[in-house]
């Protein structure tokens, strides 16, 4: 059975690239009716903050990537490492090493010299008839794997294709230091083995920790995950994405009024294709999803299309749910409800345009305060010419029957009695109803507000 994971390091926000990660592990355990577990790897005490998990928690709860297994915590696991590494060391797969650190550096500086590549010199690698120098006395060791001298590590990545390394040019890794806390990639190794993770999916700059983890894992018995290795997502710009391209915490995106599902549904296709399909449900998803999909590229992440995702499903989703989504907002921005139009109502009508839930907010605030017409514009549209047909109008409005179709009727006789374009009415009637210009068909607005507000507003301004 599947089991994947999602280890994210608690030093910052959850950040695109880790979303997808996980989102693909999730994927790929859901896929196959599996388990995705959520560890946590803490033991980076300076850089790790409790904000920092939290800030993940609440990225994969938004997006709804529920796991099954944990958070665990390496920080928790600590008696368990420390059990691995004395196992290691009775087996004769890890060894103490007493050079301190100003000898280690000693020795790859005369490698460097020598024009070799710098490692560790095996010193204290015990072999079959090898003598070891005397223990010094007071040195607390470090404790190293012993890696196999010869041969190479291969796996198949099932992103980036068959990776060889030579042995030899990986060092005997200190997996313990001398007050015996383990080092990262013995954690992940041990992790791994322990939570029998049949699948690593990660960014691919930990390709290079792969084969040190693959060979601990071979020492202590375990059974090798499969592991693909991600490319990074870079900007617009073709840098690898970062603060500069706005934001890249998911966290970030809620803020500016992205839905879950369209973050979800954009980074899917961010490193993976099932054709040329762009729109597709989280169920969908999971269906298709697999491992030979996976692109080898780095992706570029586009801020129009995500914006366009976006509007897709804003258009789907309920309104009731937007209008909770946009009231915070526009609450800040002093909105009254009080004998306002219902707000999913607004929303039904202005979200056929919009990208976002802050641009949603933005747009519906017009029925939600006190219009305030820019002088000069109510110079412009208010002409002499048109005047008298507002006035019409305003008649009109006392016993016109208060609907779209009947509204719309009654400003074309006006018009036509006047001898007037459409826009010479609904320009000013806009601008005393909402304050702007710019609004949905008129007819429309005219009837959400109302018989006594559109009445009181055209009273008032003319
Ligand atoms: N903790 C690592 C990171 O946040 C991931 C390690 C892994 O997935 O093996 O980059």
């Amino acid at each position: 059975t599947v089991r994947t994971r999602f280890a994210p390091s608690p030093t910052g926000y959850l950040h695109l690239g880790g979303a997808r990660t996980a989102l693909y592990s999730w994927a790929y355990a859901r896929h196959f009716g599996g388990t995705f577990i959520l560890r946590i790897e803490d033991t980076d005490l300076e850089r790790s903050t409790p904000e920092a998990v939290q800030a993940i928690l609440d990225g994969m709860k938004w997006l709804g990537l529920e796991h099954d297994e944990g958070p665990f915590y390496q920080m928790k696991r600590m008696d368990r490492y420390r059990e691995v590494v004395a196992q290691m060391l009775e087996a004769g797969t890890a060894y103490h090493c007493y050079c301190s650190p100003e000898e280690v550096e000693a020795m790859r500086e005369r490698m460097r010299a020598a024009g070799e590549k710098p490692r560790y010199d095996g010193t204290w690698r015990p072999e079959p008839g090898k003598v070891l120098p005397p223990v010094p006395e007071g040195v607390k060791p470090v404790v190293r794997f012993k890696n196999p001298l010869d041969g190479e590590v291969t796996w198949n990545d099932v992103v980036k294709g068959t990776i060889t390394i030579a042995n030899k040019e990986l060092d005997d890794l200190v997996i313990a230091r001398p007050d015996g806390t383990p080092t990262y990639n013995f954690c992940v190794a041990v992790d791994d083995w322990d939570m029998k993770i049949t699948h690593v999916l990660r960014g691919d700059d930990h390709v290079n920790n792969t084969p040190r983890q693959i060979n601990i894992l071979r020492a202590i018995g375990a059974e090798l995950p499969q592991y693909g290795h991600l490319p990074m997502i870079l900007g617009p710009d073709g840098a690898k994405l970062s603060k500069r391209h706005g934001a890249v915490s998911v966290v970030n995106y809620a803020d500016e009024g992205y839905l879950p599902e369209a973050m979800l549904n954009y980074l899917s296709r961010l490193g993976w294709s099932h054709g040329d399909d762009e729109i597709f449900s989280m169920e969908q998803f999971i269906q298709w999803f697999d491992l030979s999909n996976l692109t080898a590229s780095p992706a570029q992440f586009n801020f129009d299309k995500l914006a366009w995702v976006n509007n897709h499903y804003i258009k789907q989703a309920d309104n009731e749910r937007l209008a909770a989504l946009a009231r915070p907002r526009m609450e800040a921005n002093g909105a009254q409800f009080d004998g306002a139009p219902p707000l999913p109502v607004v929303i039904g009508l202005l979200k056929e345009r919009t990208n976002t839930i802050v641009e949603l907010s933005d747009a519906a605030m017009l029925f939600y305060r006190e219009p305030q017409p820019d002088a000069a514009l109510l110079t412009q549209h208010v002409t002499d010419a048109v005047k008298p047909a507002l006035a019409a109008f305003a008649q009109r409005c006392a016993d016109v029957e208060w609907n779209k179709a009947a509204l719309s009727a009654m400003i074309k006789e006006v018009l036509a009695a006047h001898g007037l374009k459409m826009p010479q009415l609904a320009m000013p009637l806009r601008l005393f109803v909402t304050g702007q210009l710019q609004t949905p068909a008129i007819d429309a607005v005219l009837e959400l507000f109302g018989r006594d507000v559109v009445r009181a507003r055209v009273q008032k301004f003319l």
